[in-house]
């Protein structure tokens, strides 16, 4: 694991660690780890209560004389059923994976406080205006490590394998978690060799797919540049016979040069739509080099 002086680096490394560990350490239902067990996590790190509410923005957490309680933006009308999900399975695979993040994210908040003083207390020092930005970045890492951590996708999937969109939609069903968390979980992978090729999330937006996460192997830095969250897949594919074109096909193949001019290579996309759960369409694209 490379070693930095930065010392904010080393904070937000320490949080991944620290979600890798812990992430890892709650059982699930029926012995599994996955979906991982948010809220037993939640009362280790003194939180007292999650509420799901109407609010503006996704989640938040209040500080009390005893600990912490958790609050998770919803509609009005959803605010009981979340809820009672959440009460009767404290997985949270009852509710939308949207909710889950927000559910982790706001515990990895927690990581950034003393816990054992009473009331919890900061341990960030919010004078560099930078730090807040970079905050919630670290609480979206650990957040995707409390997801889906690491030595998980190591003990149960090959490398290779992540270039499966198929392997992908199972990951993300049995981690309960979005495609595009899946994704950001692939891109900041810091303990497991990243998959040899791009992985993407692509959704639904009026006639066509939009990129909204990207996981790029290194060695495809300067490749298919095109492939960015907000992009269209047709400024990629513009194969009327593919899938995410309205095409019946999974898979094309397409030629492309490492350098301009230079020797051209093969290189496989294939889509695969993920579990139907949400209104919009969404699916996993992967592209790999053909050998
Ligand atoms: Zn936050």
């Amino acid at each position: 694991m490379p070693r930095t002086k930065n010392p904010w680096v080393k904070r937000r490394n320490d949080a991944d660690d620290w979600a890798e560990l812990f992430g890892s350490r709650y059982v699930g239902n029926e012995g599994s780890v996955v979906p991982t067990a948010l809220g037993a996590m939640a009362r280790e790190q003194r939180i007292k209560r999650v509420e799901f509410l109407p609010l503006l923005v996704e989640g938040g957490l209040t500080i009390e004389s005893d600990g912490f309680v958790m609050m998770v933006r919803c509609e009005r009308d959803e605010s009981d059923a979340f809820a009672r999900s959440f009460a009767s399975d404290e997985t949270g695979a009852l509710l939308p994976p949207r909710k889950r993040f927000t559910i982790a994210h706001e515990i990895a908040h927690t990581f950034f406080f003393d816990t054992s003083c009473t009331p919890p207390r900061s341990t960030v020092n919010f004078e560099n205006k930078r730090t807040l930005h970079s905050l919630e970045k670290a609480c979206n890492r650990a957040a995707s490590q409390l997801l889906l951590p690491e030595s998980l996708l190591s003990k149960f999937y090959s490398t290779s394998g992540l270039l499966n969109p198929g392997i992908l939609r199972e990951i993300a069903t049995k981690a309960a978690i979005s495609s595009p968390a899946l994704v950001v979980r692939l891109e900041w992978l810091r303990r497991y060799p990243k998959p040899n090729g791009i992985v993407c999330s692509v959704e639904e937006a009026r006639d066509e797919f939009i990129f909204s996460a990207v996981a790029r192997h290194l060695g495809f830095r300067g490749l298919f540049t095109e492939v960015a969250p907000g992009e269209s897949i047709r400024k990629l594919i513009k194969d009327q016979d593919f899938i995410l074109n309205g095409g019946g096909r999974h898979e094309v193949r397409v030629k492309r040069a490492i350098i301009p001019g230079g020797r051209c290579r093969d290189y496989i996309i294939v889509a695969e739509r993920t579990e139907r759960t949400s209104r919009r369409k969404a699916y996993f694209v992967t592209i790999r080099e053909e050998l």
